[in-house]
C-alpha cells in the first residue's frame, strides 16, 4: 500500500517514464561491473548521451583512464595523477551509472564520523536496503583516502591487476562532495552491493574513488531509486567476455582498501 502511495505521488512523472527522457527514480547503468573487472574498458557511450539520462553520478572513461564523478550535470575525470580534467563530452564511457539527483531527505551528519560510521549512520536515516540511495555528502573533511586508474592498453588485464598498482592520494583538511549510490544485495555482478562513493574537492582540484575518510561536518542528501534501466554495451570485448564467473571477492579487493598504513 505504502508503495502504491509512493508510486502515485510520482505520477507525473511516471506519465513521461515511457519517453526518451529521464525518468524521476531511476538509476541508468552502462555495461555490468563484472565486464569491467574481466578488463571491459572499451567505452561505448559517448558522455553527452549519457548525460541525457541524469546529472549526478559516477563512473569511468574510455580505457580506464580515471574515476568519474557527474556532479550537477558536469562530467570530471580524476585522473591517475590525481588532477581532475574535464573530458570531452564526444569521449565515452566503458562503465557509469548516473540519476537526476532530486533528494527527498536531508540530514545534518554527525560530526566526526569516519566512512564506516556514515555508512552505519546512512543505513539508520535510509532503511531499505532492497531499494537504490543517490547519495550526496558535502562537508569538511580531517582526512580523504582517494584513488584513481591510469589509463589501460590492450590487451586489457584485469582490474584487479590494475588496482594493485593504483596511485593513491591522502588529502587533508579538505572541503568537498562525496558523490555515489548505496546499491541493493541482488546487484551483485551487476553493480557494487552496498556504498560506492567518489570525491571532488571543493576547488574541483583533486578526488577520486573513495577508500576512506574522516569527517569534520557535513550534510547528506538521499534521493531513494526504485527503478534501474541499463544500457549493455555493443563492443566486441562485451560480446566475449566470461560474465557467468562470480567475481564477489576480485571486486572486495578492488573497491575497498587492502590494508591501512
Ligand atoms: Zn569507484
Amino acid at each position: 500500500m505504502n508503495k502504491w502511495m509512493a508510486i502515485a505521488g510520482a505520477g507525473l512523472v511516471l506519465g513521461a517514464a515511457g519517453c526518451a527522457g529521464p525518468s524521476r527514480n531511476t538509476v541508468y547503468q552502462v555495461s555490468t561491473i563484472d565486464a569491467l573487472l574481466a578488463g571491459t574498458y572499451d567505452g561505448d557511450l559517448p558522455l553527452r548521451d549519457l548525460r541525457k539520462q541524469g546529472d549526478f553520478g559516477i563512473g569511468t572513461y574510455d580505457d580506464l583512464d580515471g574515476e568519474m564523478v557527474l556532479l550537477d550535470g558536469v562530467f570530471y575525470q580524476i585522473k591517475a595523477d590525481g588532477k581532475v580534467y574535464s573530458p570531452d563530452l564526444r569521449g565515452e564511457t566503458p562503465f557509469a551509472a548516473v540519476c537526476v539527483f532530486r533528494p527527498e531527505k536531508f540530514f545534518a551528519v554527525p560530526p566526526g564520523a569516519d566512512m564506516v560510521g556514515v555508512e552505519k549512520w546512512l543505513d539508520r536515516e535510509a532503511p531499505n536496503q532492497n531499494l537504490f540511495c543517490a547519495i550526496r555528502i558535502e562537508g569538511t573533511f580531517k582526512t580523504m583516502r582517494t584513488r584513481s586508474v591510469p589509463p589501460q592498453r590492450r590487451p586489457y588485464p584485469p582490474l584487479k591487476e590494475v588496482a594493485a598498482t593504483q596511485p593513491v592520494f591522502d588529502l587533508e583538511n579538505v572541503a568537498g562532495t562525496v558523490v555515489g549510490f548505496r546499491c541493493p544485495p541482488f546487484v551483485a555482478g551487476v553493480n557494487v552491493p552496498g556504498y560506492h562513493l567518489h570525491f571532488l574537492s571543493q576547488d574541483g582540484a583533486r578526488g577520486g574513488h573513495v577508500l576512506g575518510f574522516e569527517l569534520v561536518t557535513g550534510t547528506a542528501q538521499v534521493d531513494v531509486l526504485d527503478r534501474f534501466v541499463m544500457q549493455l554495451p555493443g563492443t566486441e570485448d562485451f560480446a566475449t567476455v566470461d560474465l557467468a564467473k562470480d567475481r564477489q571477492q576480485d571486486l572486495k579487493g578492488v573497491e575497498k582498501e587492502k590494508s591501512k598504513k
